[in-house]
């Protein structure tokens, strides 16, 4: 029976403290929840498992100094070769001017099945950005699983 009252009191918001719904969540919920450094480290561990290698001759970068450039996704020439790349240098991530927090937003969305416009509005990029990416994992899944 308290609790009763105790949840008619919380959706009349007379409660000591405000309900906060599911659908509030979602909708507050951006790039800013998400841990920036956790969401880089963890995307380069999935893009490079081997560690920071140079894409154009396949030398591992062994400096510590460029090795922690590589992480922050700081541009570095290669000691070999002395061409110049970051840690997203080829990857899906290059050129897409998404930063790590922002594609882990993305995928987040996509694979809970939001619609292009939500995402749209959560990332701050238009509708047909997000369906081009859509359509570009759509595409990436079918090749891996021909694959396989
Ligand atoms: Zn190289």
């Amino acid at each position: 029976m308290r609790e009763r009252q105790a949840e008619r009191e919380a959706a009349q918001g007379r409660g000591r403290t405000r309900p906060i719904l599911p659908a509030q969540v979602l909708e507050a919920f951006c790039q800013d929840f998400l841990a920036a450094d956790r969401c880089r480290e963890w995307l380069l561990e999935q893009l490079h498992p081997a560690g920071p290698v140079c894409p154009w001759c396949g030398k591992a970068v062994s400096s510590p100094r460029l090795r922690l450039s590589w992480q922050n996704l700081g541009r570095v020439q290669c000691a070999s070769c002395g061409r110049f790349f970051t840690a997203l240098s080829g990857t899906l991530l290059s050129k897409t001017g998404l930063d790590p927090a922002a594609y882990v937003l993305l995928g987040l969305h996509l694979a809970l099945g939001a619609g292009d416009q939500a995402i749209a509005g959560k990332l701050g990029v238009n509708r047909e950005t997000v369906r081009r990416w859509r359509q570009r994992f759509a595409a990436l899944e079918r090749a891996w699983s021909e694959e396989a």
